[in-house]
């Protein structure tokens, strides 16, 4: 689960990390009464699970009441990467001279939390991981003893953080690895961790990422992710329904059983020219009423043209889900957007055989169900 950035900075503002003065709004006039409280300029940024906003245009910095009140206009309702933009956040700007990124994840090749730290913050950090490696100094840290003061001071030495400004930045990283820590975070991130003119150290930008496993542990945490799913249709009606979804910015609906396969199905659409609208896991155990749900949710995307079944039988039979896809299906009096079913596994032949083909395309193999599936949603589009 990934926290708004407002959301982060709550936690990390909680946890004693410098943050600038800020307002939530949702619609312009409360942008407009938000930014002149706090004072201009101000930075009017799009409350949605992507980074790079900035360069998406979901961030504006503000002079004055009519620049903010255009800012507002623009951000608010705007499709930034497919995401709707209901809230902005309104914050103090802050008049850096530089930016820093510092950050805790897991490093998997190692089996151990890795603290980063880099003077190149403020840009996207993989990108400065692939250009420049060395620019970014790391540390692994040892969970059952948890994070030294001098493992974090060594972190930031490395970087080359000037030293005027060492000591607070050792602090604030520490503090991401304990939150990291008790939070059962996976990614937790500053970037850009500003530094002002004065020394300042301040975090201008927020990213949390926690263990959805680990969220009832954390009654605060799980609190936001409802606020932050009641924004969103789509994500409430994918917790309402317990699955594994994502929404991308195509027009290709996915389902299938299994991350692994569902990633399949998504490269394959990819590769024959479409674009995905979803990610949508329904996991094991398909039967109808998943079945059902899983395609309220795809057609309830507004984006989505035609929808694709990769379904591979297991413990769920081939039979059992085509019984779920025909249910599902002829409860519609129209169906809204063409599907393609593909089923694989465990009696797939009986599956294939039950399937309705007035309802639906049945294709043979994982190859031809996704490029018809492409064919109909370019064909869709096109009326
Ligand atoms: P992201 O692009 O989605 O990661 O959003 P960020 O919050 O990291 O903002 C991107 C960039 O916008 C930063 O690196 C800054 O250059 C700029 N920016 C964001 N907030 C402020 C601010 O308060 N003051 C100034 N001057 N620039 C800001
Ligand atoms: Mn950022």
């Amino acid at each position: 689960m990934r926290l708004h950035e407002y959301q982060a900075k709550e936690v990390f503002a909680d946890a004693g990390i410098p943050t600038p003065a800020s307002q939530l709004a949702s619609d312009v006039d409360g942008v407009v009464d938000a930014a002149d409280e706090i004072g201009y300029p101000v930075a009017v940024k799009a409350q949605v699970h992507v980074g790079g906003r900035g360069k998406a245009g979901g961030i504006k910095l503000v002079e004055n009441s009519e620049e903010a009140r255009e800012a507002a206009d623009s951000i608010l309702g705007m499709d930034l990467k497919g995401y709707h933009v209901d809230q902005v956040l309104v914050e103090e700007a802050v008049d850096f001279t530089n930016e820093l990124y510092v950050g805790i994840t897991m490093d998997r090749g190692e089996g151990k939390p890795v603290a980063m730290v880099s003077t190149k913050g403020g840009v996207n950090i993989e990108e400065v991981a692939e250009e420049d490696p060395d620019a970014i100094a790391r540390e692994h840290i040892d969970p059952s003893f948890g994070m030294h003061p001098y493992q974090a001071r060594k972190a930031v030495y490395d970087a080359g953080v000037d030293r005027a400004v060492a000591r607070d930045v050792s602090s604030i990283l520490k503090t991401l690895y304990d939150l990291w820590e008790s939070k059962d975070g996976s990614d937790v991130e500053i970037n850009p961790l500003m530094i002002t003119d004065d020394d300042e150290v301040i975090a201008a930008d927020a990213v949390m990422n926690v263990d959805e496993d680990a969220l009832f542990r954390h009654p605060d945490l799980e609190e936001m992710e409802e606020e932050a799913a009641g924004g969103d249709e789509l994500e409430r009606k994918a917790d309402e329904y317990d699955f594994d979804y994502v929404r991308l910015s195509g027009n290709v609906g996915i389902i299938g059983n299994g991350a692994g396969l569902v990633m399949t199905t998504l490269d394959l659409v990819d590769h024959y020219g479409g674009e995905p609208a979803n990610f949508l896991d329904v996991g094991g155990g398909a039967k109808a009423e998943r079945i059902a749900n899983a395609l309220d949710m795809v057609f309830s995307d507004e984006n989505v043209d035609a929808v694709v079944f990769n379904i591979f039988g297991g413990i769920t039979r081939g039979d059992e889900v085509a019984r779920g896809i025909n249910e599902a299906l002829e409860a519609f009096d129209e169906i809204p957007k063409p599907v393609v079913v593909r089923l694989a596994g465990t009696n797939w032949e009986e599956g294939m055989e039950i399937l309705n083909e007035d309802l639906v395309t049945v294709e043979q193999t994982l190859e031809d169900a996704v490029e018809r599936t492409v064919e109909y949603a370019e064909e869709v589009n096109e009326q």
